[in-house]
């Protein structure tokens, strides 16, 4: 058996009250490594099987997955949970840092795959060998932080759980799933997903060792990083800042969305930036590891305190980036205090920040603009950077309360319910709210938003990282791109390697500009005992984004979904550092990519699978019907 993996998924059907341990797929583990490219094989398997679900019936599977590098590597893993998203009904898939996936591999698996529904609250436990599945009413109607504690405090030493919150249970479709470390899987809505089933909260604990194929090596390329990760550039500002550092230099660059899009400059954004949030609210050292590796030098967690007499005292984690852009400069509110607590509130709800930001700044723009009034918000006036707006309207998107319960449905259908034109200014792609990385300013980032597979993503292809100078020489990109060429390599080379980091699974943070491919490389192959080289990881990964597309195919989401919203394609930056730019040059790149990608006609992508040894995947996707559009 390959090393790094346990050998077993465990399989609970909620419909039927049972459970049963599968053994994991060799052939697989080698083709799609783990993680996201393990759990897409599945749920092809599955709807081969079953056929294709309702996101939100008994039928869909919702599987929680680690990969061979989770709990083992030094740079950073995490755990990833994939199933049909009820926000996109394309594929659904959302990672979450924190130990929760090192204890499920210590319980003996790799991981847990859920059908069908129970008819109340429950709560799975898995405790080495040891499966539960217990009645979670008590449990039903806490937020996640309670829902949490409660279960720390009943469970006793040892557990990782995951809980969701009262978004979940009303099937909130941006509901997200929220670690006992309170790292969350925010993406695509799989709250609803657990909520449908009416799985309130999976924990897990174990003590067996994880096998890795070559110990020593594999603890001496561990401190061989260590010793040179920190001295990176992005390395140091991780260290001393976390993600939300980066908001001085997108200040500075334009890359920081302000007002819905709208704005390209505003002076308070200093206010709200990372740095001054540490300099003011540090709490101790301000730095937390997640506990998803085992020696993560990066600890990109901020901690906080404050005590302020509208919100009391805190102390806790300090927003992440994409939290920043969306509780402050989408919505201008320049109040640090209150955009920590809207995190929080956003957290005990169990609600994805990036969409909720989204959401609420296109309400806004829609009620200054006149399409809504106070007769559709139920007589909330919504002001721009209005601190108890913001906490009102937020909290009745979380609760699915009066005009909250439009909202809560995500950007794409709330404009649809409204109507009135408001699609026109409605940011998302294939129905994911479009994340915090200017597409005006990095026009690659315009085509990772619009083919990413699961919808508006900044993390399934970080081109714009590489238009910052995070480069990949190990992949042949030397320079920023700045052709439309270059843009598509650029994203192709990054959608794969993201889709390898996906599966194996590995933390991103920790990995572009401060590891090379050479590297992981040799872990790799230290932890599963397969010779690999960086090669090996590109193909791997796009193994795993085809299958990915197939999946996408499938569900109805095809190529006519790639899209970028209109205002990046059509209204340029008004003022600031990025004045002027628009990602004009979509429809090239898109032509360009289809090109590169064979996925202009089933006939090319049929060849291009074969080339990757996909045939089974193409038989399977035949039988059930396969369209690119
Ligand atoms: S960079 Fe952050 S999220 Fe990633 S492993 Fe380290 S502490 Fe965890």
């Amino acid at each position: 058996m390959v090393g790094g993996i346990c050998g077993s998924i465990l399989q609970i059907d909620l419909s039927e009250d049972r459970f049963s341990v599968e053994r994991l797929n060799e052939n697989w583990v080698y083709r799609f490594i783990g993680g996201a490219g393990y759990a897409a094989r599945l749920l092809l398997d599955y709807m081969d099987r079953y056929g294709v679900p309702d996101p939100l019936s008994p039928d869909n599977p919702i599987i929680v997955m680690t990969g061979p590098l989770t709990g083992v590597s030094a740079f950073g893993s995490k755990t990833i949970v994939v199933s049909r998203s009820p926000l996109t009904y394309g594929l659904g898939k959302s990672t979450f840092a924190g130990s929760f996936g090192l204890s499920l591999k210590k319980a003996g698996f790799d991981g847990i795959l859920v059908v069908g529904a129970s008819d109340k609250p429950v709560h799975v436990i898995v405790d080495d060998g040891y499966i539960d599945i217990k009645d979670a009413s008590d449990l039903w109607g806490m937020d996640s932080l309670e829902a949490s504690s409660t279960l720390a405090k009943s469970l006793g030493n040892g557990y990782r759980s995951i809980v969701i919150g009262p978004a979940g249970e009303r099937l909130s479709r941006i509901a997200c799933i929220v670690s006992s470390e309170r790292r969350v899987a925010g993406r695509t809505g799989l709250g609803a997903v657990m909520g449908s089933k009416k799985l309130k909260a999976i924990s897990v604990r174990g003590s067996k060792p994880i096998d890795v194929y070559d110990p020593e090596l594999l603890r001496k390329l561990n401190s061989d990083w260590l010793s040179k990760a920190p001295r990176t550039s992005r390395g140091e500002a991780m260290m001393e800042y976390g993600t939300a550092g980066g908001v001085s230099m997108f200040i500075q660059t334009g890359n920081l969305p302000i007002k819905h899009w709208a704005m390209g400059s505003w002076n308070d954004a200093w206010k709200i930036s990372g740095v001054t949030i540490m300099e003011k609210y540090r709490s101790g050292s301000g730095r937390k590891i997640c506990g998803s590796g085992i020696l993560c030098s990066i600890s990109c967690e901020r901690v906080v305190e404050f005590d302020d007499p509208r919100f009391g005292r805190y102390m806790g984690k300090g927003p992440e980036y994409e939290s920043v852009a969306a509780l402050g400069s989408m919505v201008l509110n320049s109040d640090p205090v209150a955009l920590i607590k809207l995190n929080e509130l956003c957290d005990r709800l169990g609600i994805d920040t990036i969409s909720t930001g989204e959401v609420v700044a296109w309400a806004m723009e829609a009620y200054e603009k006149g399409f809504i009034n106070r007769d559709d918000t139920g007589g909330l006036e919504l002001r721009w950077g209005d601190v108890s707006t913001l906490f009102r309207l937020i909290e009745m998107v979380g609760l699915k309360k009066g005009f909250g319960a439009i909202l809560s449905d995500g950007v794409k259908k709330a404009s649809e319910a409204i109507g009135r034109g408001t699609d026109s200014f409605a940011l998302h792609v294939k129905g994911l709210e479009v994340p915090y990385h200017n597409p005006r300013l990095y026009k690659s980032m315009g085509l990772a938003y619009a083919t990413s597979n699961r919808g508006a993503c900044h993390l399934q292809g970080m081109a714009m990282l590489v238009e910052r100078g995070v480069l990949l020489p190990e992949y042949g990109i030397s320079k920023p791109p700045s052709s439309n060429e270059e843009y598509v390599d650029t994203v192709i080379v990054q959608q794969d390697i993201c889709c390898f980091l996906d599966s194996a699974i590995l933390c991103k943070f920790g990995v572009f500009g401060i590891v090379d491919f050479d590297h992981i490389a040799k872990v790799w192959a230290a932890v599963t005992g397969i010779g690999c080289d960086r090669m090996d990881i590109l193909f791997a990964g796009e193994r795993i984004w085809y299958l990915e597309r197939i999946l996408n195919y499938l569900f109805g989401i095809g190529n006519s979904c790639d899209s970028l919203p209109r205002r990046f394609v059509e209204e340029p930056v008004r003022d600031g550092p990025a004045k002027g730019l628009v990602c004009d040059n979509i429809d090239e790149m898109l032509r360009l990519f289809y090109e590169r990608r064979s996925l202009r006609s089933i006939e090319s992508l049929k060849g291009k699978l074969s080339m990757l040894g996909l045939e089974d995947v193409a038989s399977i996707a035949d039988r059930i019907g396969l369209k690119l559009y």
